[in-house]
């Protein structure tokens, strides 16, 4: 019975291991490799081997620059400094937009403070379902922010293999929209987050140019605008 209960927790140490093992897997590649620091290689190899461990690290920073997180019932945010989510902030929180926003969602009692954006963002994703008629309650999104244009185009490359100078974009297979504050508007948040929405309603998703359109009329109806003479501001990619 001993030897049974010694087995058991052999067992359970097993795969509490194996779970260990697959949470490295799982987080990134980041830690791909041990460092062998019981070996007996000269020090040459040692600081090889630091230097391909650094090196690691800093491509898998520049791949996801999520240091810091902000989460709400439906989003959460990816960024790496602070000023970059005061700005995203700033940017979905217009005058315009807000309005839109209260009119729909009655007594949110939102402050001039960043503590309300879970609230702005899950209204506005919730907005979005409501104007394409598609609800969707358990649905959530990622959305992460980069530095600027430049970083946006360079991580589609990344992804994709191809070029884009959409200044967002959203990544079905990682359910992420990417972003920037620099040019950021809330309706172009909002068609990102159509994309998303779209994508996971339908069991056959329509053509892309179809989705495209509806998300523009997001983009139109949260905006208040023509949607004529702006930029472009979105690209879909599947
Ligand atoms: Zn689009």
């Amino acid at each position: 019975m001993k030897r049974e209960a010694r087995s058991e927790k052999r067992e359970a140490g097993r795969v509490k291991r194996e779970a260990s093992s697959e949470k490295r897997e799982a987080g990134s590649g980041k830690v791909l490799f041990l460092l062998p620091f019981c070996s007996p290689l000269p020090a040459p190899h040692y600081l090889a081997a630091l230097l391909m461990v650094v090196l690691q690290f800093m491509a898998a920073g520049q791949s996801r620059a999520d240091d810091y997180v902000f989460q709400s019932q439906c989003c959460t945010i990816h960024y790496s400094q602070a000023s970059q989510l005061e700005s995203f902030t700033g940017k979905i929180r217009g005058g315009a937009v807000s309005r839109t926003l209260d009119q729909l969602f009655v007594g949110g009692g939102r402050s001039s403070g960043q503590s309300d954006l879970g609230e702005v963002v899950d209204s506005l994703f919730k907005r979005v379902q409501l104007i394409l008629d598609m609800p969707m309650p358990k649905l959530r999104v990622e959305i992460q922010i980069h530095r600027d244009e430049k970083e946006v185009a360079r991580v589609f490359t990344q992804i994709t293999g191809g070029s884009s100078n959409a200044p967002s974009f959203y990544w079905k297979r990682t359910n992420t929209i990417h972003t920037q504050p620099e040019s950021l508007t809330v309706g172009m948040l909002a068609h990102e987050m159509g994309h998303c929405i779209i994508d996971h309603y339908f069991a056959i998703l329509p053509p892309p140019k179809i989705a495209e359109m509806l998300c523009q009329y997001v983009d139109m109806e949260v905006s208040g605008t023509s949607g004529r003479g702006g930029r472009a501001s979105v690209s879909h990619f599947r």
